[in-house]
């Protein structure tokens, strides 16, 4: 049995008060389920981490950062490492997120790296992976998310894998407002699945979690979670309203 898991990315959202008020709405609404019946996670942005994860203290949500960069230390002006991550009190870390890749222009090699760095830092990726409408559209979805799961898990065996959380993420999904239907969800992840277990073994494809993302709210949040192969949702939108998230968490956790 894989537990549910929700996670918040906030994305470039809230400020140093709003952050923290956002975190203590969700630790009340969620106080008997969290930790419990669902694993939760929220991902400030990396000025607030601290903040917040002082707020969650006893809460039973793990916080996580939206990015991470691959070196352990030097000269990388602007960046933030596993280490400066865990020692504030990280344990999970968005990798490849489709405005990292798409907006940023990260490649699959980039996000290989930072994969592997924050499993060998001890911090748990949530590794993204997700097709743009046109390649939906011109029937390649299979090809593109095959392709990133590749790459992107390059070089790490069952051990280190085991750490991930994969969420599939369809572009045109994401902050559009246009959900994948439950099926054309659960069609991905069992195709992720199935990749998986001829990667690795069909223990790790039977225990990994994949989350789905894009547009989920808590209207949509329950159906989503009946498919067979969706282990949890990763929410950006609407994870900057307490009620909405809460709601969500509940649904996942149902
Ligand atoms: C996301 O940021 O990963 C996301 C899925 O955003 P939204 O829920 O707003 O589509």
């Amino acid at each position: 049995m894989r537990k549910p898991f929700v996670a918040g990315n906030w994305k470039m959202n809230t400020d140093s008060q709003s952050s923290v008020g956002l975190a203590d709405g969700i630790a009340c609404g969620s106080m008997d389920i969290a930790g419990r019946r669902v694993d939760v996670a929220v991902i400030p942005p990396f000025v607030y981490l601290q903040a917040v994860v002082r707020t969650l203290n006893g809460a039973h949500i793990a916080v996580g950062a939206q990015d991470i960069y691959y070196e352990q230390k030097g000269a990388f002006t602007g960046e933030i490492s596993a280490s400066m991550l865990k020692s504030v009190g990280c344990v999970y870390v968005l990798c490849g997120h489709s405005e990292r890749r798409h907006v940023i222009g990260e490649s699959d090699e980039l996000v290989n790296k930072k994969v592997t760095a924050a499993i060998c830092s001890g911090l748990l990726p949530i590794f993204c992976v997700g097709e743009k409408l046109q390649e939906r559209e011109a029937s390649q979805t299979s090809e593109v998310v095959t392709r990133q799961i590749r790459n992107g898990l390059a070089g790490l065996g069952v051990e280190k894998v085991s750490a991930v959380t994969i969420a599939y993420e369809p572009v045109w999904a994401i902050g559009t407002g246009l959900t994948a239907t439950p099926q054309q969800a659960q069609e991905v992840h069992a195709l992720i699945r199935r990749l998986l277990g001829e990667m690795y073994d069909a223990q790790l494809a039977e225990e990994i979690r994949i989350l789905y993302g894009g547009s989920v709210k808590p209207g949509n949040a329950a159906d989503l979670m009946r498919q067979q192969d969706i282990d949890g949702l990763l929410v950006g939108g609407a994870s900057l309203n307490a009620d909405d998230f809460v709601a969500i968490i509940k649904a996942a956790a149902a």
